[in-house]
C-alpha cells in the first residue's frame, strides 16, 4: 500500500476534531482509520469501544469497509464483561495485543489497541485486516489514537463539572435534543427494581434543588458546601441507571433526564432520592432535604419549555414546606399550576 499522504493525514486530523459530541468524534475516528486502511483490495472492520465515565459500559461505534469504500455502520452499548477475550485481555493490561483468526476460510489479522490516560481505559480499537499492518500503518494508528485520546480528554473536560463529575449545563443545553432522539437502551440492574410492566416509552425530566443551601454555606463554611454537593451527587449516581443523564445545572440545583419509564417508576425512584437524601445525614453537616419538580418529555418539547414546566412544580414544592417531590402534569391537572409560557431562557428557582 502506498504510504499516505501528510495532506490527507492532516485532512483527517482536522475533521476529527471539529466534532464537539463523543459520538460524532467516535464515528469520525473509526471512519478515518476505515479509509486510511481499507484501499487496495483490503477488508478492513473497525470496532471503537469508549467507557463510560465510570470506566463501565462501553459505547461501541462499528465501522466495516472494503477497499476504503463503508459498508455498514452501527452503534451500541455493551456490557464489558460480553466482550471476546483477547479483547478483554487487552482492556484490562492496557496493552496492544495482536492475533490472526480465522473467519470461515479466510485467516484475519486482529489487532487491539487501549486508549489510556492516567492509567484509565478511555477506550479500545479493534481492527481487523485480511492483510497484516506495515509499521508505517501502526505509526499512523498510534498518531490518530493518540490525536484522539487528547482531543477526548478536552470534550469530557469541557462537559462535565468539575466539583461533582456530572454533565455540565452547558452539555445539557446542546444535547437535550439528542438525548430524547439516540440514548441507547440496556436492561436495567438486578437492584433497580424498576416494573418491566410500567417501564414503556416515556422520558421524563427532574430539577433537584437542595433546600436552604445558604444556610450550610453560612454556617460552616463553603467547602462543607462543596462536600454537600458531591455527596448528592454521588447519591444521585448510585440510584440512577446508567442511561439516566444526570447534570450539575447550578450552585445547587441539578437536573436528571430519565428515560424509557413509566410514570409509577419515575415517581417511585425521585421519592427514593428524596428519602435517600434525607435519611442519609452529611457527616458534620447533619441532615439535608431536597425539592423535586418533575415533568414528562414530549420528542418535540424545547429544553427551556420543559424546564420551565419542571421548575414550576418544583417552585410549588419550595412554597409548600420543601421537602417533596411534584409532578407538574398532577399540580396542572389539579389547579395548583398554571401552563408556563413559551420563553427562551428560564431562570431556575
Ligand atoms: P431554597 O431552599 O429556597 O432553595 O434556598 P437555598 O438557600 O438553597 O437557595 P439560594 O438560591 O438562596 O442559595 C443557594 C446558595 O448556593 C447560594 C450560593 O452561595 C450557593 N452556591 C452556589 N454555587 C455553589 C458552590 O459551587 N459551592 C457552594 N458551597 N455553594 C454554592
Ligand atoms: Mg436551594
Ligand atoms: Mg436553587
Amino acid at each position: 500500500m502506498p504510504p499516505i499522504p501528510a495532506t490527507e493525514s492532516l485532512q483527517h486530523a482536522e475533521r476529527l476534531t471539529s466534532h464537539r459530541d463523543h459520538a460524532m468524534l467516535d464515528c469520525g475516528l473509526v471512519s478515518s482509520l476505515t479509509s486510511m486502511l481499507g484501499r487496495g483490495r483490503r477488508r478492513v472492520n473497525v470496532q471503537l469501544y469508549r467507557t463510560d465515565i465510570d470506566d463501565e459500559l462501553l459505547h461501541i461505534t462499528q465501522t466495516a469497509s472494503c477497499n476504503g469504500v463503508e459498508q455498514d455502520h452501527n452503534e451500541y452499548l455493551c456490557e464489558p464483561e460480553t466482550l471476546p477475550e483477547a479483547m478483554q485481555r487487552a482492556i484490562s493490561l492496557h496493552v496492544f495485543h495482536t492475533e490472526i483468526q480465522q473467519e470461515g476460510r479466510r485467516s484475519m489479522h486482529c489487532c487491539w489497541f487501549p486508549v489510556v490516560a492516567d492509567n484509565r481505559l478511555l477506550a479500545c480499537i479493534e481492527i481487523r485486516c485480511s492483510r497484516a499492518l506495515s509499521m508505517r500503518q501502526l505509526q499512523m494508528i498510534h498518531g490518530m489514537l493518540g490525536l484522539y485520546r487528547n482531543y477526548l480528554q478536552l470534550l469530557n473536560y469541557s462537559q462535565h463539572d468539575s466539583l461533582t463529575g456530572l454533565l455540565n449545563r452547558k452539555t445539557f443545553d446542546d444535547s437535550l435534543e439528542r438525548i430524547l432522539l439516540n440514548t441507547p437502551l440496556l436492561p436495567p440492574r438486578d437492584n433497580e427494581q424498576r416494573h418491566p410492566e410500567d417501564s414503556v416509552g416515556n422520558s421524563w425530566l427532574a430539577i433537584l434543588d437542595i433546600d436552604h443551601f445558604k444556610r450550610i454555606n453560612d454556617q460552616y463554611g463553603h467547602l462543607f458546601g462543596d462536600e454537600v454537593l458531591i455527596q448528592v451527587a454521588r447519591l444521585m449516581r448510585r440510584l440512577c441507571r446508567r442511561t439516566d443523564k444526570l447534570f450539575r445545572f447550578g450552585g445547587e440545583e441539578f437536573v436528571i433526564v430519565i428515560q424509557q419509564i413509566g410514570e409509577n417508576d419515575v415517581a417511585r425512584l425521585l421519592e427514593r432520592l428524596r428519602a435517600t437524601v434525607e435519611q442519609n445525614p452529611i457527616p458534620q453537616v447533619g441532615q439535608i432535604t431536597l425539592s423535586i419538580g418533575y415533568t414528562q418529555l414530549h420528542p418535540d418539547d424545547q429544553a427551556s419549555v420543559a424546564l420551565g414546566r419542571a421548575d414550576h412544580a418544583l417552585y410549588h414544592g419550595k412554597q409548600h414546606g420543601r421537602n417533596q417531590v411534584n409532578r407538574y402534569e398532577t399540580l396542572l391537572a389539579q389547579g395548583e399550576v398554571c401552563t408556563p409560557l413559551l420563553h427562551d431562557d428560564v431562570t431556575l428557582f
